[in-house]
């Protein structure tokens, strides 16, 4: 179906105990009938699929090592296609010695991403399964792996599968109506359609939110530090990174860059960002850093909002609450061996949902520190099986299939005939069909498997 046979060492390029290098193609067999010997006498190309023989990788008759080849046969492979895996000593040189022979026999260097890439197109595996392939390989972590499985076992691919089949539904009921005006088919109501385009347009909306998830779960969460100058932000910075970073001064105004760590604490994964305290200033450097600070609120995933507990809210604080409405923020009353002031507690617990009293020079309150943050990442409605989108293709192609629904429900509010719709509804399904692979460009593809590596 696809062409030519092609192999690859798919283990690492390093010395190991084994090394595996893979044949794929219509002529696997034939050729590793040329590169393998097996002790009993029986051909490679007469063994059924699924079995292994001990035998000799040869080149020219000559024994290159010793092994053991495994034989798949068409469809039930990997990649779809008769498969040949020979198993060698894990040796760089031996292993290329041997891909050189298989070479020399007929097949060709398969690409980045190949073998997958195949079943892909063997219909063996959607797009997104296919790229959770590669999420599998990279993943660091359990939470991360149990993601990028039920990415794999078509999580995503089910729930943008469902939403593509209620489109499908919806353009059949507009096009037998648009195509039989005068049998006795129902006229489309636009109000029933509004409320059903809005509902998909939530499902949507829904999915791509879980995409922040999906980057949480691989990148962490981006969380910054805020505040006033002096209130300790650089400190409690220093704490959780466990490392003197930041520099510590009570001088305001010290910290005027960005700096930034990965940090772990307990199940979280924080990038954290210790930032330039928020104040109107001459100095021309801590204004960048202040700017900087400003720009890094918008994009980050949490705020750690630090205040001093021994004084009262200046205009700079209440400019700040009013700033982080919309944020998701823990409110951290710091310095709690000074004192606290009770009234900006109870002030600063009506504005935040959480607010955690420490004292980040002494080290306290981080447990609660840690629980408020697993709580409001790691817990509750979040989990694999729902469908996570995994990257920034899958996210765009869902994206641009909301707005096309959300265009057509405009469409529907002003008036605009249901041939508008039809064609939006249309260019939301392809989207849709881009995401999972169904309806994807060659570009796309290519693009896709050109991350993976040579030999997966
Ligand atoms: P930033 O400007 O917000 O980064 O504040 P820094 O971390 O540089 O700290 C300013 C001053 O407050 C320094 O002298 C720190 O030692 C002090 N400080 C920070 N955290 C605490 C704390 O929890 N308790 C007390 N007593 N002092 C602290
Ligand atoms: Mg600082």
């Amino acid at each position: 179906m696809t062409g030519s046979t092609i192999a690859a060492i798919s283990t690492p390029h390093a010395e190991g105990g084994i090394a595996v290098i893979r044949i794929s193609g219509d002529k696997a067999l034939e050729i590793a009938d040329k590169v393998f010997h097996t002790v009993s006498g029986k051909m490679p190309s007469e063994m059924n699929g699924y079995t292994c023989a001990y035998g000799y990788a040869v080149k020219d008759e000559n024994a290159i090592d010793e092994g053991v080849l495994t034989v798949f046969r068409a469809p039930k492979s990997y990649t779809g296609e008769d498969v040949a895996e020979i198993s060698c000593h894990g040796g760089i040189y031996v292993s290329r010695k041997i891909l050189r022979a298989i070479i020399e026999s007929g097949a060709e260097p398969a690409q980045a991403g190949e073998f997958t890439k195949r079943a892909f197109q063997n219909g063996k595996l959607s797009l997104t399964e296919a790229e959770a392939v590669m999420d599998v390989i990279s993943a660091a972590s359990e939470r991360e792996l149990r993601f990028a499985r039920s990415l794999q076992e078509g999580a995503v691919y089910r729930r943008i599968k469902n939403i593509i089949d209620k489109i499908v539904e919806i353009l059949g009921s507009l096009a037998a109506w648009a195509d039989y005006p005068e049998d006795d088919i129902p006229e489309v109501e636009p109000e029933i359609l509004k409320v059903n385009l809005c509902a998909l347009q939530n499902e949507l909306l829904k999915t791509i939110k879980t995409g922040d998830y999906g980057r949480i779960i691989k990148e962490g969460v981006s969380a910054v530090i805020i505040g006033r100058p002096n209130v300790g932000k650089s400190t409690l910075f220093n704490l959780l990174s466990g490392c003197d970073r930041s520099i510590v001064t009570d001088i305001a105004g010290t910290t005027r860059d960005v700096v930034e760590e990965r940090v772990r604490l307990g199940d979280a994964v924080l990038r954290l960002w210790d930032t330039a305290g928020l104040r109107e200033t001459e100095d021309i450097i801590e204004q960048i850093g202040v700017n900087i600070a400003k720009e890094r609120l918008e994009r980050a995933d949490l705020v750690l909002a630090v205040f001093d507990a021994s004084e009262q809210l200046s205009d700079t604080d209440i400019k700040l609450l009013s700033d982080l409405k919309d944020k998701r923020t823990i409110a951290i009353i710091n310095k709690l061996d000074k004192s606290l002031d009770n009234d900006l507690k109870e002030r600063l617990e009506g504005e935040f949902e959480r607010c955690i009293g420490m004292s980040a020079k002494e080290g306290t309150g981080l447990d609660e520190l840690r629980e408020a943050i697993e709580e409001m990442f790691y817990k509750g409605e979040v989990t694999p099986e729902m469908g996570i989108l995994s990257n920034e293709r899958q996210l765009s192609c869902a994206r641009a299939a909301e707005n096309s629904i959300n265009e057509a429900i405009d469409a529907i509010d002003a008036g605009i005939n249901l041939d508008a719709v039809t064609v939006l509804l249309d260019e939301a399904a392809e989207e849709l069909m881009n995401l999972t692979g169904e309806r994807v460009s060659e570009k796309v593809v290519e693009d896709v498997f050109s991350r993976f590596c040579v030999g997966k």
